[in-house]
């Protein structure tokens, strides 16, 4: 069941070095236990000892940035965290650089990824799932009004603070788009992919998010994924052809708002706008 909602959760590792940083400062902050393991470094939960003000601190160590594309993956999730301030986006207070460091250090969520309170809930009750989901589209909504695609939406990016609050984190896949322009990157997780980002096709921008949201409304309110399949061969026909199984508990006009988003084609798949007026979010 831990694996219920995406196979490729990092999950707690035992590290031997985990304590050889804790008591550091980063400005006022002092380093204290690993919150979570991101692809360049961890990320440390952070307190100021005068105020006792907690901060989320991503450690990035530099020298495991070193591709042009991984430096640019990196600029691109700075510059996009700086540049958005919505209540259901991560607040980045500051960023730090050292020789061997770059420390991001924002608000830190202490209710934990929504990944991990779907698998311990099993899955969402409907009126819990359509209170996050409302909140994840505003914040959606917001970048994709600012020209911003975030390219990575799936519960483990989705944070909840202590009120249970949404918190949208990693930028790292984010992109700006136009409508003229069209991208043909793949980013992100097979499981929450667009058939026609993973298929290499060219992509505008915007549905490539709003599959993604399908793909986590199906996630919240059944507590699994709606592709899934231990062969890549098989999980991204699956993905290409867009077949899934409802369970029968399912209402019908929570189904109709899936069907909408996991939908195929990318011209005729909901825009924000219409899940914005939906009567499941309503
Ligand atoms: P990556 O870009 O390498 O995927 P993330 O930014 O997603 O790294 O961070 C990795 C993990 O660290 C997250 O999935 C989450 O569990 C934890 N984390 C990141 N930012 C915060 C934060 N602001 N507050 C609490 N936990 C966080
Ligand atoms: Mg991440």
């Amino acid at each position: 069941m831990s694996t219920a909602v995406s196979p490729t959760t990092t999950g707690q590792q035992p590290r031997a070095a985990e304590g050889v940083e804790v008591g550091k400062f980063v400005g006022r902050w002092r380093i204290e236990r690993t919150i979570g393991q991101g692809t360049y470094g961890k990320v440390r939960l952070a307190v100021d000892p005068v105020t006792a003000e907690k901060v989320a601190v991503k450690v990035i160590d530099k020298s495991q940035v070193q591709s042009s594309k991984q430096i640019a993956r990196l600029q691109r999730e700075i510059r996009f965290l700086r540049l958005l301030h919505h209540p259901h986006i991560v607040k980045v207070y500051d960023v730090n650089e050292t020789e061997q460091f770059i420390h991001i250090i924002m608000e830190y969520a202490p209710g934990g990824e929504l990944f991990d309170y779907i698998v311990a809930h099993k899955r969402v009750k409907e009126r819990e799932a359509r209170s996050f989901f409302r909140q994840v589209l505003s914040a959606v909504d917001y970048c994709h009004k600012n020209a911003v695609i975030h390219r990575d939406l799936k519960p483990e990016n989705l944070l909840l603070d202590e009120s249970k609050t949404i918190k949208i984190i990693d930028f790292g896949f984010g992109n700006n788009f136009t409508v003229e322009g069209l991208l043909d990157t793949f980013c992100g997780s097979p499981f929450y992919a667009a058939p026609e980002m993973i298929m290499g096709k060219k992509y505008e921008g915007p549905e490539v998010d709003m599959w993604s949201l399908g793909v986590i409304l199906f996630a919240l309110l059944c507590g699994h994924l709606p592709f899934d399949d231990d062969n890549m061969k098989e999980l991204y026909r699956k993905i290409a052809t867009g077949t899934y199984t409802c369970p029968d508990y399912l209402m019908t006009n929570a189904r109709h708002l899936i069907r909408r988003l996991i939908h195929v084609h990318p011209k005729e798949r909901a825009t924000l706008e219409e899940v914005l007026a939906h009567p499941w979010v309503n």
